[in-house]
């Protein structure tokens, strides 16, 4: 075993207290905790200091134990109501429902323990989903692991937009800088080096050291883990990982005063149907116990916690769909979106990108071959490219270059930049043997606000080379030279109009231009760093212009197609060049009307926001721009989703309503700030989340019609008896059997219904709209009145032939079966009754068929007779039933066919 015999402890397990890395050298940090940096941990080891030092992770969040989750569902006031009721009735000896009360407090109890359970499996798998990850070094390879598997001696390599996975010594920096606010509460970034720092320097000022979930923000560096989990600053200081509790969302706060407001009149009611009762003389046990079983059966006290746990559901689906959602707010927004702000490259393109075209010296040529193998070659259109210019040319586009393409054609890196090394090698350059003889000094990363990259090599002859490539018009300001087929001239007017109509040309054919550009240096200059990089790249001589190819992605059209029908409007936001981004539009059935990033960034707030509204498409846009896209849409009162993948994007991404970070591509930074986490980065994916957004909200609004109604038809039912001086037509425990059905599998089902045909044929719904609408509350209420009076009929009807037990079976049948036909209407929702879509959600149908079933066997079978306090109903009776309670079922059918409080479409 190598080195499990670690001379040192790193962080907080040692036994001694820990070395101060920050005033090591990087060979002693590497020697002490016994790693090979060029190669890092091997497995074996990794293990062995995993069983040692723990999990790479700060104390857990605390989670809600079962017990704690049995207890939520116990202690409403509801159920100290029921068992109050049960004591009531065993005092009075009344056993049986007493024994009939309790077991109705453990049913729902059990129920909505089923889904809670559920809901918070369904979250901890998301959670999973989105664990932070951390590019390390093992073996030799590069490879990306759960931050959790980090161990002290792991090489990591950190970029801008990464969180900082471990306390770390820097071994290699190149302009790294990193946010420590969280650590610090200093809000400006500090630079970092590898050189020693004093052993005293606060935690602030040791530079040679990046400490767990601080944030890069630009450059990139390597460093060796020196404390892990509860052993780093963070876990000294004990900030543990913010769970942050999930806020109630909208919809649960506006179900949540609805149900305030019910419970007030269902209490009201509760107290007139004690006084009627105890007015006429009726026994006050068995009217104390009818009361409460009412306030009970009135009160729809599941509908909060319904909501979360069909939220949770939904994101459980959508997850499942590739739509990771983080927040359960953003469930409910999504379905009233009604812009979507989407980056082109890697989401509405398949970002596999190939060099088609290429401009240099005067020559064209074109580009044959596809994907990341070198096969294919650099054709002429015309006189062939000076040889010595393409040299140039393509050892720049290697040299300024990150990426590594395998023989076998496997990328591992930036696409823009592996298609460079594939047409390098088409040119029969090999980057590995430029590289080996230009060693790179310095360099300046590529970042999307400055849209250039610079790197710095030395040469054979003593000489230094910078590598330039990047957007054409932020090159063409720094070029004052163009190579040509025989040697360097002036770039006049003349060659600038040559080069941007070559660009122009290309971008016209939707080719991502990227313009290539050099200088040389007799001596190598003395100051490498970034800042020194971005001087020294100016007076450049320009090489050439190169054109890539990124196809769009295939269902991405149609994704675009499906929004303009559900009145969803898309925006393409990119990096690029206007015309590679009308072209690219065109392709997709964008609109084209553009505006473009220097006229975002002069506009005054009015202009902007109107031209916000018109344009389609925004080019050389840089993600500072995008918040005021953001905010400009936002204040015309648009619900904005926004796309993002940089450390830069993040400030858009919280801006927006819905920030969507793209899973793959995306930074760590991007995907803490987002709402919604792409796993597959594509925008069709964007949009089936909106589809799932709606139809989750369509089926609260369907559980919420059905289980309201419900509540609505309980309370006049009992108080209209009351009223009429009719007896009671349910009791107690019928009541409470009603709640059962109510709040149990077949709502339940409703809130899992498909997705309906129109959900994405209308227009978003105004996110200040409330659940309850007028229309909304007409039809419950009209829904209510029809249950109490079919019933009240049935009881009124039966009473003076068939005596009052039987008259009740009835009565309680009859309600029983108008639940059927409410919960068949509620799935209905804006559809015709004869749409097919009446016979999905085989869940929802079973559970009917139960219901049906049930009752019969409360009505048929002696012992639940008993406890119900049934009789038996003969084929007359149940006809009677059936077609009393059909009434509601011709009214869902009338509602629609008139157009009469129609359920127009539900999202
Ligand atoms: P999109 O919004 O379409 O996803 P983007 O905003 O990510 O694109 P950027 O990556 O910022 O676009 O690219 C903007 C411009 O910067 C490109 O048109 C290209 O000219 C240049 N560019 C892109 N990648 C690099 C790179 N690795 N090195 C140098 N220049 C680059």
């Amino acid at each position: 075993m190598t080195g499990e015999t670690s001379r040192e402890a790193p962080g907080g397990t040692a036994r001694r207290p820990a070395p101060s890395w920050h005033a090591l050298s990087p060979r002693e940090v590497t020697a002490r905790l016994d790693v090979d940096p060029e190669r890092g941990l091997d497995e074996p080891q990794a293990r062995a200091r995993r069983l040692r030092y723990g999990p790479n992770r700060l104390a857990a969040a605390k989670r809600r134990s079962v017990w704690r989750v049995v207890y939520d569902q116990v202690a409403s006031a509801l159920v100290v109501l029921l068992l109050g009721a049960s004591v009531v009735a065993a005092i009075v000896g009344d056993l049986l429902d007493a024994v009939v009360i309790l077991a109705v407090v453990v049913l729902n109890a059990v129920m909505g323990l089923r889904q809670e359970l559920r809901a918070e499996r369904a979250m901890e798998a998301l959670r999973a989903m989105l664990a932070p990850r951390a590019t390390v070094r093992r073996e030799g390879r590069v490879v990306q692991l759960p931050a959790e598997a980090l161990v002290p001696g792991d090489v990591v390599l950190v970029g801008a937009g990464d969180r900082v996975p471990a306390d770390a010594r820097l071994l290699r920096v190149e302009g790294l800088e990193v946010d420590e606010s969280a650590l610090t509460g200093e809000s400006v970034p500090v630079a970092k080096r590898v050189e020693r720092v004093p052993e005293d320097a606060p935690l602030g000022d040791r530079a040679s050291m990046i400490w767990m979930n601080t944030v890069v923000t630009r450059g990139r560096g390597e460093a060796m883990v020196v404390a892990t989990g509860m052993a780093t600053e963070m876990g000294r200081v004990a900030r543990l990982l913010q769970q942050t509790e999930e806020e109630p969302t909208p919809l649960q706060r506006e179900l949540d005063a609805l149900g305030k407001r019910l419970a007030a009149v269902a209490g009201l009611v509760v107290l007139l149907v004690f006084g009627l009762g105890w007015l006429r003389g009726e026994p006050l046990v068995q009217l104390a116990l009818t009361s409460i079983a009412l306030a009970v059966a009135a009160i729809p006290e599941g509908l909060p916690a319904v909501v979360s746990v069909t939220l949770a559901l939904g994101m459980h689906r959508m997850a499942q769909q590739r739509a990771i959602v983080r927040r359960m707010a953003a469930v409910e927004t999504l379905g009233a979106t009604t812009v979507i702000c989407t980056d082109k490259t890697g989401t509405l393109t398949l970002n596999q990108m190939t060099a088609r075209r290429l401009w240099a010296g005067g020559c064209e040529a074109r580009v044959s071959g596809s994907g990341y193998v070198a096969e294919g070659a650099i054709e002429p259109l015309g006189p062939p490219l000076p040889s010595e210019l393409r040299r140039a040319l393509l050892e720049v586009a290697v040299l300024c270059n990150d990426a590594v393409v395998t023989d076998a054609g496997e990328l591992r890196g930036d696409p823009t930049e592996g298609s460079l090394l594939v047409l390098a090698g088409k040119g029969g350059v090999r980057a590995e043997e430029v590289r080996a003889e230009a060693p790179r000094l310095g360099e300046l990363p590529f970042d999307s606000s400055r849209k250039f990259m610079v790197t710095l090599h030395g040469g054979a002859d003593g000489g230094a080379r910078l590598a330039v490539k990047g957007a054409i018009d932020v090159l063409l300001e720094r070029c004052a030279k163009l190579a040509a087929p025989r040697g360097e001239v002036p770039l006049d007017e003349a060659g600038r109009t040559e080069v941007l109509a070559q660009a122009e040309a290309m971008a016209a054919e939707g080719l991502r231009v990227l313009a290539l550009a050099e200088r040389r240096f007799e001596r190598v200059p003395s100051e490498h760093d970034p800042a020194t990089l971005d001087e020294l790249a100016r007076q450049l001589t320009l090489l050439g212009v190169v054109g890539l190819e990124d196809p769009p992605r295939p269902e991405a059209a149609e994704a675009i197609a499906l929004c303009r029908r559900a009145g969803i409007r898309v925006k393409m936001i990119t990096g690029d060049h206007r015309a590679t981004a009308v072209a690219i539009a065109e392709r997709l059935g964008l609109p084209t009307e553009v505006m473009e990033g220097p006229r975002i960034e002069a506009a005054d707030e009015a202009t902007l926001r109107a031209q916000a509204q018109r344009c389609a498409v925004f080019a050389r846009v840089s993600p500072e721009h995008k918040v005021r896209l953001v905010e400009a849409l936002r204040a015309e009162g648009e619900v904005v989703a926004m796309t993002g993948d940089g450390v830069n994007d993040a400030p858009a991404l919280k801006r927006a309503d819905i920030g969507v970070a793209m899973g793959q591509s995306g930074t760590e930074v991007a995907k803490e700030a987002a709402d919604v986490v792409l796993a597959d980065d594509n925008f069709a994916t964007i949009v089936g989340a909106v589809r799932e957004g709606r139809t989750i909200y369509g089926n609260l609004v369907k559980f919420v019609t059905f289980q309201v109604s419900t509540n609505i038809g309980a309370i006049l039912t009992v108080a209209g008896a009351g009223l009429l001086g009719l007896p009671m037509p349910l009791t107690a425990v019928q009541l409470l059997w009603v709640n059962i059905i109510m709040d149990g599998p077949p709502a339940m089902a409703l809130g899992l219904d498909p997705p309906q045909a129109d959900a994405m044929r209308s227009p978003p719904r105004d996110p200040r709209s409330r659940i309850l609408n007028v229309r909304r509350l007409g039809w419950m209420l009209l829904a209510g009145i029809v249950m109490a009076a079919g019933t009240l009929w049935t009881l009124h009807q039966a009473v003076p032939r068939w005596g009052v037990v039987e008259a009740r079976t009835l009565a309680f049948t009859t309600f029983v079966l108008f639940q059927v036909w409410g919960a068949l209407d509620a799935h209905l929702g804006g559809e015709p009754p004869w749409s097919r879509y009446l016979l999905t959600n085989g869940r929802l149908w079973g559970a009917l068929g139960t219901v049906v079933l049930l009752q019969a066997l409360a009505v048929h079978w002696p012992w639940a007779q008993r406890v119900m306090g049934t009789t038996s109903l003969d084929v007359h009776h149940w006809s009677l039933a059936l077609g009393v309670a059909a009434s509601l079922g011709v009214l869902a059918v009338v509602r629609r066919a008139t157009g009469w409080l129609r359920p127009r479409s539900l999202v």
